[in-house]
């Protein structure tokens, strides 16, 4: 009877490989490429890496946006206006919808944006131009 109920307690967490604590299953996504189903890290520890992953990535995409800003500004600002101009509805929702959702981050990003004085950023892909 010990041993069944051990084993009960067993199947019901699960070690995360990250920071190695001991989780209630429910606190694991799910994951069909593992025996068990489930992601061998804790929601916590996915969450968190996939946000240090975003920021790490806007950092570089920032610093990459800027330079190109900077060697082409006359063309980036003639391009900017043209296409902001056309698409002014779907910028607007746009911002306004990614604002409630990323409040924080988004805060964090215009600080990072502040110390590498940068005033605004222009969200277009490279390939456009
Ligand atoms: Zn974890």
């Amino acid at each position: 009877m010990k041993f069944y109920l051990g084993n009960i307690m067993m199947k019901k967490t699960k070690i995360c490989t990250k920071c190695h604590i001991k989780k209630k299953l429910c606190e694991f996504s799910k994951c069909n490429s593992n025996k068990d189903r489930l992601q061998c890290w804790c929601k916590k520890c996915i969450n968190e890496a996939n946000r240090k992953n975003y920021y790490n990535n806007f950092k570089k995409r920032t610093k990459q946006i800027k330079e190109y800003q900077e060697q082409n500004k006359e063309k980036f600002i003639k391009y900017y206006k043209n296409y902001r101009e056309k698409n002014r509805d779907k910028i607007n929702k746009f911002h306004k919808e990614n604002y409630q959702k990323n409040k924080k981050i988004i805060l964090k990003n215009k600080k990072y944006m502040k110390k590498l004085n940068i005033k605004r950023i222009y969200y277009l892909k490279l390939e456009n131009f």
